[in-house]
């Protein structure tokens, strides 16, 4: 017999409700209103229908700065994902390469979630990134893999978001 008993969702944590998260209305994207076709002068994004895509550099293109190479240059982070404890520190390397590898296939997708930056910290791992939704998504890809306690507020307005996750044992 294969697990009769076997639920076919993660059992809840008593965390938050996932489904009471609100939509960001991130600042850097509401207030750039690009015209067609503009293309980003530090990382080459185009703005192209609307969107912003990873296209040949149209003719005639409008060169200004995206959202998220504008975050990077006034270091300003819509998501911190604060990383720790023992289990972390155990297997920081394959963790650290699922985050690399989460965020390398959320930017080809998706231009403007980038990770920023990541630094040690005194318990472990910060990352930060130009999208919040990206930090959400990676604190949620590791919850998914390794367990462990995910949670999540918004600040500053609801346009920054802090996800930790850490587990101990
Ligand atoms: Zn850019």
């Amino acid at each position: 017999m294969t697990g009769p008993h076997k639920t076919p969702d993660q059992p809840h944590h008593g965390r938050h409700d996932r489904g009471g998260l609100q939509q960001i209305h991130d600042p850097y994207v509401a207030r750039l209103k690009p015209t067609e076709p503009s293309v980003c002068s530090d990382c080459g994004v185009v703005w192209h229908e609307g969107r912003w895509q990873w296209l040949a550099r149209p003719a005639g293109a409008h060169e200004l700065r995206c959202p998220a190479c504008q975050r990077v240059h006034d270091r300003v982070p819509a998501g911190y994902l604060t990383l720790g404890g023992a289990f972390l520190a155990a297997h920081r390397a394959e963790i650290l390469h699922l985050i690399d590898h989460h965020a390398e296939h959320q930017a080809a997708e998706h231009p403007l979630k980038r990770i920023m930056a990541r630094e040690d910290t005194a318990d472990g791992v910060l990352v930060t990134t130009t999208d919040a939704h990206l930090a959400r998504g990676l604190g949620e890809a590791i919850e998914h893999a390794y367990k462990g306690e995910l949670d999540y507020h918004y600040v500053e307005d609801d346009a920054t978001l802090r996800v930790r996750w850490r587990r101990d044992a």
